[in-house]
């Protein structure tokens, strides 16, 4: 095989689901967002594999997500868009039965005249100035809002991965005084948020990045695997150089193996003489520059030829590639290409 591998372990993604949903108190639903195709690895498997898990209700970006994940389940579970109720959207939301979180009065409004009586919900802006309606909008559609009955309140938080961080309660604070008294039922925690604390679960979670087994869920299990096949191996003496612009030079009689997989696949150039693959647990250094779809890797110290290397395991995870690229483990997991080969395992592969 010429492609990488990309393996997602679907019963840790679900396990993930269901640590998620034991963090918070049974009257809390637990929901799941499978925005940008399921975190990039494949919203239509996630949605089912976490509908099988109990999971009810999912977000996502757009309403064109939606409609893929709507496919993949069937009529019945909710599925909610973060991007509210978009010029364009009516005939799509309705069709599919999908519920817009109205971000604005604009959407409000367009959403009222376009399909009065299909749900929504409310998206507040707590703070985090990106999405949802500022609390004086807020208050001036407040009424009108209410009084067609929308099915959840959320808002979103801006640091909840820092567990002491001031802006949490301030947008808890916010996020209960703009919805005091409203009969509706309220969501504000994503992954960050379910670890904060019951204060923040209110009636419904959204966790996303921790159903795919990355931080801030720590105790979060393992969902992505990625091998990169071994297309050659060469023997290099002192002086040589490896791959563009000669940026690494061998110190002596190196043995390098070139891999299958370059920044086309996600693989960031900035891992170009810093990263390392994996041979079972032996680290491989990357050497030279990433290419577009080759990376050189020293394997002097191996034993045997290997036929592939691992990026993405046990020893390495998407964290720890984001940490060395100076990222965050969500852009690794979004950015993941589209010429792997993938494959759906139960259980650890
Ligand atoms: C992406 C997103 C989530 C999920 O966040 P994670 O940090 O991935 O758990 C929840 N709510 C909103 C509004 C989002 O945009």
């Amino acid at each position: 095989m010429g492609t990488g591998r990309l393996t997602i372990d679907l019963d840790a993604l679900a396990a993930n689901w269901r640590s998620l949903d034991a963090k918070t108190a049974t009257n809390v639903q637990t929901a799941a967002v499978i925005k940008a195709d399921g975190y990039g690895l494949g919203a239509d498997r996630v949605a089912r594999t976490l509908a099988a898990a109990g999971a009810r209700r999912f977000f996502v970006a757009v309403a064109e997500e939606g409609a893929k994940v709507r496919e993949a389940l069937g009529p019945g579970p909710e599925i909610s868009v973060f991007g509210g109720h978009m010029a364009g959207d009516a005939q799509m939301i309705a069709d599919l039965g999908l519920i817009p979180m109205l971000n604005s009065v604009d959407q409000l409004t367009r959403h009222f005249e376009a399909l009065p009586n299909h749900p929504f919900g409310i998206q507040l802006d707590s703070g985090m100035n990106r999405l949802g309606m500022e609390p004086a909008e807020w208050a001036a559609v407040r009424d009108i809002a209410l009084a067609a009955q929308p099915r959840l309140i959320m808002s979103h938080l801006a640091c909840s991965d820092e567990p002491g961080h001031d802006m949490n309660p301030q947008q808890l604070q916010a996020f209960i005084e703009m919805t005091a008294e409203t009969g509706v039922p309220l969501s504000l925690a994503a992954t960050g948020g379910i670890l904060l604390g019951p204060d923040y679960h209110f009636d419904l979670t959204r966790p996303g990045i921790g159903l795919y087994g990355a931080r801030p869920f720590e105790d979060a299990q393992l969902v992505v695997y990625l091998d990169i096949p071994v297309i050659q191996v060469r023997d290099l003496v002192a002086g040589e150089t490896v791959g563009y612009g000669n940026s690494w030079t061998a110190d002596g009689r190196r043995r390098i193996a070139t891999v299958a997989g370059g920044y086309a696949d996600g693989i960031t150039r900035h891992l170009s003489n810093t990263g390392v693959f994996f041979h079972g647990d032996v680290p491989c250094p990357i050497v030279g520059r990433v290419s577009m779809d080759l990376i050189g890797v020293d394997i002097t110290h191996l034993e045997d030829t290997p036929e592939a290397l691992t990026l993405l395991g046990p020893h390495q995870t998407v964290d720890d590639i984001a940490d060395t690229t100076g990222t965050i483990g969500y852009e690794i997991l979004t950015e993941l290409g589209h010429r792997y080969a993938r494959s759906y395992h139960r259980g650890q592969s």
